[in-house]
């Protein structure tokens, strides 16, 4: 069954209300193929004005970049599913590799947030990836489905269709040392394979599976030729006009 293409843009801690506006109104004014689902995830300070900014014809949705798994409470500096549902923001992205390493969020917790964000009705782009000298030990596969098995263990198979995964090998973000083609289809591929066998042949075939790691306007268009990449997850060309070409590269 044909999964639409998805390219994500991860804003990271990047930009200001003028650039974020200007870089929305540039997307409101580009020719985006219709075929694309594009969510588009500034800094919490700014869902609200990307929300306002972006044409809602267009299509773009915002997502948050992170988001908290309590209801409520005593939990400062977080924001709840129900918070950004209240402000029309939904999706979010959990699990990316820098709060994993610098904001020392583990397996479980990702899988906690992603669970309340889905039960909660707020879809999530959902990390993963393997450090660097885990891919030179061999054991990237194994990094992959141990942080898949930590999330499948709270999901129900009906939980998948709220869902987009991001490889992103730690390496390739942020470095210009983007995984080759190969390298990005072979762990796709065992992605799938073991959504598969953990879930079924309908979430397998029907989640999407991004890649993400200095995907830029020139690398795009071989990645999404390949039959297992769904889409990108795109941080610092997603603040650049090239973001467009990003977006069409699977025409
Ligand atoms: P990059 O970041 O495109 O700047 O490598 C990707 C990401 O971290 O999502």
């Amino acid at each position: 069954m044909a999964r639409k293409f998805f390219v994500g843009g991860n804003f990271k801690m990047n930009g200001t209300k003028e650039s974020i506006k200007s870089i929305i109104e540039n997307l409101n004014k580009a020719s985006l193929d219709p075929n694309v689902e594009v969510v588009i995830a500034p800094p919490a300070l700014y869902l609200q004005l990307a929300r306002d900014t972006v044409d809602k014809a267009s299509g773009v949705e915002v997502a948050a970049q992170n988001v908290y798994h309590k209801p409520n409470g005593a939990y400062t500096g977080e924001i709840s599913v129900a918070q950004l549902k209240d402000s029309d923001i939904h999706w979010t992205i959990l699990g990316h590799s820098e709060r994993r390493t610098l904001l020392g969020e583990t397996d479980e917790l990702v899988a906690s947030k992603t669970k309340a964000a889905v039960e909660g009705g707020v879809s999530v782009i959902w990390c993963c990836g393997e450090s660097l000298e885990e891919r030179e030990a061999g054991n990237t596969v194994a990094v992959v489905e141990r942080q898949l098995a930590a999330l499948a263990a709270k999901l129900s198979a009906a939980d998948w269709k709220k869902i987009v995964i991001a490889y992103e090998p730690i390496w390739a973000i942020g470095t210009g040392k983007v995984a080759t083609v190969q390298q990005a289809q072979e762990v796709h591929e065992a992605i799938r394979k073991w959504l598969r066998t953990q879930f079924g042949d309908a979430v397998a075939d029907e989640t999407r599976i991004l890649y993400g790691g200095s995907v830029n306007g020139k690398n795009c268009k071989d990645l999404a030729k390949e039959k297992d990449i769904d889409g990108f997850l795109v941080g610092g060309a997603s603040l650049k006009p090239e973001f467009v070409d990003i977006i069409n590269s699977n025409q």
